[in-house]
């Protein structure tokens, strides 16, 4: 498994899952068939399965600073009620194998931080013990952005339905119930070389998340972009971004402000090659990788 080092820092993929999604065209509604046509010759054969569903990886980001162990984002969970996603209803996945395989149980997990409130990034921040939701990782303080916090919070409190709502119900009320949450700033610096920075569209409170250490910088960058398409057309906004024009403003100026720098993004739904620099190219930019 690939390995990112940051200066000090160390970031490991944690994997939920990896499957086909939605097809291309669905997801992104503004994807003609002669763009589509040419990302299939442009991207890597694995990111688009055979009949043009997206290949998507749902997966979470160990982070090893020297002074603490951070999980960015949790993807899916087990056992959650998912209504509309039957690919993702009740799952029984191996994260917490795949964490142990790391050399990390759930205890030794101090900081778990999410890029954003939706289904698929707050998943493992509980399970299910005796019929009752609780905090998978007892000993961290889970760091929540508040504009997001609060847009969630408020829905649900109007008692609106959606799969986020039930989400939030089960993935983030239980750890503000037992404490162990801390709603901050959205710009909020966690630790010298891990702060957070607003980037909403895909939803309200959507931050990004910095990581610097001995000058190298890392971008954990959660839906802000999806998958590789978006860097040949950043153009490309997805049914799931609440506000598709913020979203295209927003995740325009992040590629082209990263295109051709040092930093390297770490996103959180690209299959393998996941890590890598963002280049401008013919069509666009393009992906660079390191570390495989
Ligand atoms: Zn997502």
């Amino acid at each position: 498994m690939a390995q990112l080092s940051i200066g000090d820092f160390l970031i490991d993929c944690v994997v939920d899952l990896e499957r086909p999604f939605l097809h291309a065209q669905t997801f992104f509604p503004d994807l003609t068939d002669d763009m589509f046509a040419h990302c299939r010759q442009l991207l890597p054969k694995a990111d688009l399965a055979p009949d043009g569903r997206l290949q998507m990886r749902f997966q979470s980001f160990l982070l090893r600073t020297g002074r603490h162990t951070i999980l960015i984002d949790t993807c899916c969970g087990n056992g959650k009620h998912r209504p509309g996603r039957d690919d993702f209803d009740h799952l029984d996945t191996n994260y917490i194998g795949a964490l142990a395989e790391l050399g990390v149980r759930p205890e030794q997990v101090d900081l778990v931080m999410c890029t954003h409130l939706h289904w698929d990034h707050v998943g493992w921040n509980t399970k299910l013990v005796d019929g009752k939701w609780v905090p998978t990782f007892p000993n961290a303080r889970y760091i929540i952005s508040r504009t997001e916090y609060d847009h969630w919070n408020a829905r649900f409190q109007r008692g609106e339905q959606g799969i986020h709502l039930i989400s939030f119900e089960d993935s983030v009320l239980p750890v503000i119930r037992e404490g162990r949450a801390v709603v901050v700033e959205d710009t909020y610096e966690f630790d010298k070389g891990i702060w957070l920075e607003p980037c909403p569209g895909h939803s309200p409170g959507h931050v990004l998340i910095n990581l610097m250490s001995n000058g190298s910088h890392a971008l954990a960058s959660g839906d802000v972009i999806h998958h590789r398409i978006q860097l040949a057309f950043p153009e490309l906004s997805t049914i799931a971004d609440s506000d598709r024009a913020l979203a295209r403003t927003n995740r325009t100026a992040l590629i082209e402000r990263l295109a051709d720098t040092p930093s390297i993004l770490v996103p959180a739904h690209f299959p393998p090659p996941v890590f890598g620099r963002i280049v401008r190219s013919e069509q666009g930019f393009a992906h660079a990788p390191v570390n495989g």
